[in-house]
């Protein structure tokens, strides 16, 4: 018979993934000897199996359950709604990784009209019994039953109100006993049904709420948001009770061992005399500055000084503790490790090796790398943002936060940051003609678009925040304004969207720009000695290439060659090369493109130093250039001497029905090899006059092939381009290698990789297009039916923001195994969005690639997973 109930004595820190975080450190501080208050804790297996079995605790478990009330009576000599000496529990969840959102905690069950009064008379103390028993019916109600927090709440105000207190500890036993007969009588009426007298049947109800808990919205929104499985279920802990509500002498409090927000070394927590639970966290009251608990109680504090050092010790991490002092007696009731900034992870990381407490590699891999994210951008004001309530909800499309005024198009953008102001870019989706004015704008909201839309690979490479794919927002683009929950907002007005979370506020919340601290470098140095896999950016601007360098990039992994093409001179040129229709006009066009493309070059050579540079060869689709605005038509058509006519012509024959399958990648080589020898020109006459200027350095491009998908095609671009490199190398009488390789992002390209490989010098995997081909679904329209697969756990996560190994993945193992016998020299990187996401990233060093490219600001990121990876 499987095992679904473990005693306290039991378990062990080793076992949370079967009895949950609490469940298992509550284990180990009784193993400890730390004064915990005894009981037990029902598995998280036995929550899946809840699920397996309709949402029924079967019988086994019930009967393990009922088994371990036993042994719980009989370790604190009280027994289950006994009157002369009653059992009291709480009943807590606790899944393998703290979750705020799922289940809150019910204290005091087992109470009922019998007991009550028993232990009122028994302890001569009615007014505990009864806020006791009140605290408990309205837990019950709330978390079992789902009557709502609100009905009680106002009940508790009615009575403060009626007695002329401000303060919950100022109701007498008698008030209190009035507040429990109305909250009963409440109970009934929205229930239909008295409120459950029998123990058993409170603690069933109990445990099975904490087991449906784990399926609720909040939780589930909070597991995609935190990469954790839907599978992993949560434990249920019954607890007996200890009492912070008994009198002055007793009390509760929290405490982390080390500010969690600076990672000061140093007791940091708030504590509350004569209270119970949730009561200094709910400010109910103010709660004093744990320094003076020992004050008030110094041998209590003394005890709790000594478990603080005892714990810290022992999980060699700074804790975050939860506690309760029954007539000077302290009890220890939680511990975990605490949560904290950015900021103080680093800091608390490089004590702990300090202290002599972790080795380098352990403080490394103590580090969440998403976190890192937060010390790269503005942030909010804290203490303000708490204070706001969200107006709406996108995506965190690309992290930071912004705090501007309205604009609706890319050129008032830049007309209003000439003029001194600070502005929030909202439009119902952005195209590369937005791009300057997005890199003015503190931020990005779009109405359209998902993690993977142009706007948010734009505004990541840019480290510029954004939020993406609002739906809630109704646009009135031609009016210059919008509609969001209920309110019409104009141009100029103020507003702040957060990055990371999505979230939209009305009005100004101020910002401020983070600080890299000293120890963020150290703790870099250490990752880059433990990791194998190299970490190179995706950079289409020196710029960009530059402060990727300073984030610790090793390469360009992916130049987006058409991404050169955004600024508005430049974009007439592009865009006459599209609207040729004959190969000497194409020609013309390109002869003004080659400049462009050779000056970018040499500065993105320059910017790297002789490190790696891997340029991509155009891959636009067409439907992101065409001009659509009458005075751009025009204004081509001058420029080519055609007639407009001519020109909307051209244009429309260009049309696509599916622009990301169309005529993009290297099928534009294909019909016009004249574009792979002007940008082979461009690449190769860049490297040729950066080596000249600079000896020292091993200069050797990377020219890279998109969109292939069949060996023929690859060899035929290649040759193009090998017989220009070659011949403008002879010409310049130089020395200078360069690599042609090509990128797998079709799944046709990886199942083919042992012919393809032939020809390619390296494989680069580009995953945004791979995951498109692969789930057959449009990276730019999948935010609208995502969420609903979400809702039916059909999928987990967005596969454009987190590596789908299953499927994408075993494309890509099949690539490199087909590939690398054939071509032993070939290397292999990735540089789809992914190449920055932390568990996408472990899979890349797991399956032996040599590098990731990511965004310059996610560098830093890539660096720390790599190492976590190899660790
Ligand atoms: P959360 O995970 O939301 O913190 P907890 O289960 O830790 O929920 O409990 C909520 C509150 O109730 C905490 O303040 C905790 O210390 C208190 N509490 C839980 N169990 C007991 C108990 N057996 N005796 C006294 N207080 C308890
Ligand atoms: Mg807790
Ligand atoms: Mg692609």
């Amino acid at each position: 018979m499987a095992k679904w109930v473990y005693l306290f004595k039991e378990g062990n820190a080793q076992m949370r993934n079967l009895l949950g975080g609490k469940g298992a450190n509550l284990a180990e501080m009784t193993g400890l000897g730390l004064p915990v208050p005894q009981g037990f804790t029902i598995t998280t297996e036995a929550c899946t199996q809840y699920y397996e079995d309709g949402q029924e605790i079967n019988d086994e478990i019930m009967g393990q359950i009922n088994e371990y009330i036993g042994k719980m009576e009989e370790i604190t000599g009280k027994k289950f709604g006994d009157a002369e000496n009653p059992l009291l529990v709480s009943v807590r969840s606790g899944a393998r990784a703290s979750m705020p959102g799922m289940m809150d905690t019910i204290l005091n069950l087992g109470l009922n009209e019998t007991v009550v009064n028993a232990i009122a008379e028994k302890s001569g103390n009615p007014r505990w019994a009864w806020d006791c028993y009140r605290r408990f019916i309205q837990m019950y109600s709330d978390v079992v039953m789902e009557v709502g927090k609100k009905y009680f709440e106002e009940l508790i105000d009615a009575m403060k109100e009626k007695k002329g207190v401000k303060q919950d500890v100022e109701l007498t036993a008698e008030d209190l006993k009035e507040l429990a007969n109305q909250f009963k009588a409440e109970y009934k009426e929205k229930i239909g049904a008295d409120f459950p007298d029998d123990p058993k049947e409170q603690l069933m109800g109990a445990i099975k709420a904490v087991f449906r808990s784990w399926d609720n919205p909040r939780a589930n929104v909070y597991r995609r948001d935190n990469d954790i499985p839907y599978s992993w279920g949560t434990a249920v802990n019954v607890q007996s009770m200890a009492f912070g509500n008994m009198g002055d002498d007793c009390g509760t409090g929290v405490a982390f061992t080390r500010d969690p927000a600076t990672g000061e070394k140093g007791l940091f927590g708030e504590f509350l005399t004569n209270a119970q639970g949730e009561d200094v966290v709910a400010g109910v009251r103010t709660p004093m500055h744990i320094s003076e608990m020992g004050e008030k109680f110094p041998e209590a504090f003394e005890e709790f000084n000594k478990v603080c050092k005892i714990l810290e010790d022992h999980y060699r991490d700074m804790q975050d503790m939860e506690f309760t002092v029954e007539h000077g007696k302290l009890y220890m009731l939680q511990t975990r490790n605490g949560k904290r900034t950015a900021q103080a992870a680093l800091k608390i990381a490089c004590d702990l090796v300090d202290e002599g407490m972790r080795t380098e590699e352990e403080a490394v891999a103590m580090i969440d790398p998403r976190n890192l994210d937060t010390l790269l951008h503005p942030q909010f004001d804290v203490a303000a943002l708490k204070a706001a309530t969200p107006a709406g909800k996108g995506l965190g499309a690309s992290p930071g936060a912004a705090c501007g005024r309205i604009v609706f198009t890319a050129e008032d953008a830049e007309k209003w940051d000439e003029r001194g102001e600070k502005v929030v870019l909202v439009r119902l989706e952005t195209s590369p003609e937005d791009i300057t004015g997005m890199k003015v704008a503190q931020g990005i909201l779009t109405v359209r678009g998902g993690m993977t839309s142009h706007a948010a690979v734009v505004a990541r490479g840019m480290g510029t925040c954004c939020v993406s794919g609002c739906g809630d927002i109704a646009m009135d683009e031609a009016n210059k304004k919008f509609t969001l929950a209920g309110k019409e907002y104009h141009e100029g007005d103020w507003i702040s969207i957060d990055g990371t979370t999505g979230n939209i506020y009305d009005g100004q919340i101020p910002t401020a720009d983070a600080k890299i601290a000293g120890e963020f470098g150290r703790v870099m140095a250490w990752a880059d000695k433990f990791r194998t896999l190299k970490v190179r950016t995706n950079a289409d601007t020196p710029e960009d290439a530059k402060k990727a360098r300073e984030l610790g990039a090793e390469g360009i992994g992916l130049c987006r060659t058409e991404h050169m093409f955004f600024e508005e001179d430049r974009i007439a040129a592009f865009r006459e090369m599209i609207c040729s229709d004959t190969a000497e006009e194409r020609e013309a066009a390109l002869e003004k493109i080659l400049p462009y493309q050779q000056g970018d070059f040499e500065k993105l050579y320059e910017a790297l130093e002789g490190c790696p540079v891997t340029i991509r060869f155009l891959d636009p689709p067409l439907h992101e250039f065409v001009p659509t605005e009458e005075a751009d038509i025009e204004k081509l058509a001058e420029a080519q001497g055609k007639s407009v006519e001519a020109i909307k012509n051209i244009i429309a024959s260009l049309h696509e029905f599916n622009p990301m399958m169309g005529h993009r990648g290297c099928r534009l080589a294909v019909t016009y090899p004249e574009i792979a020898k002007m940008q082979t020109r461009a690449v190769i006459r860049a490297a040729i006059n950066v080596k000249k200027a600079h000896a020292d350095w091993n200069v050797k491009p990377e020219i890279m092939i998109p969109l292939v998908c069949e060996e023929k095609e690859l060899k035929f671009v290649k040759k193009v381009v090998v017989e220009t490199a070659d011949a403008e190398i002879a010409a310049a009488g130089i020395d200078l290698k360069y690599e042609v390789g090509t990128m797998i992002e079709i799944p046709r390209a990886a199942l083919t990789a042992d012919a393809i490989a032939k020809d390619a010098d390296f494989f680069c995997f580009g995953t945004n297009d791979l995951t498109q081909m692969t789930y057959g679904f449009s990276r730019d329209d999948a935010g609208k039916f995502l969420n609903a697969y979400y809702d039916k756990k059909i999928l987990e996560n967005d596969p454009f923001a987190k590596l789908d190994q299953t499927g994408v993945g075993k494309l890509m193992e099949l690539a490199i195994k087909l590939g690398k016998p054939v071509n032993p020299n070939l290397h292999v990187g990735i540089c789809g969005e992914h190449g920055g996401d932390p568990s996408s990233v472990e899979f890349c060093h797991k399956i032996g690639l040599d590098y990731v490219s990511c965004s310059p600001f996610r560098v830093p990121i890539a660096r720390l997973a790599a190492a976590q990876a190899a660790i």
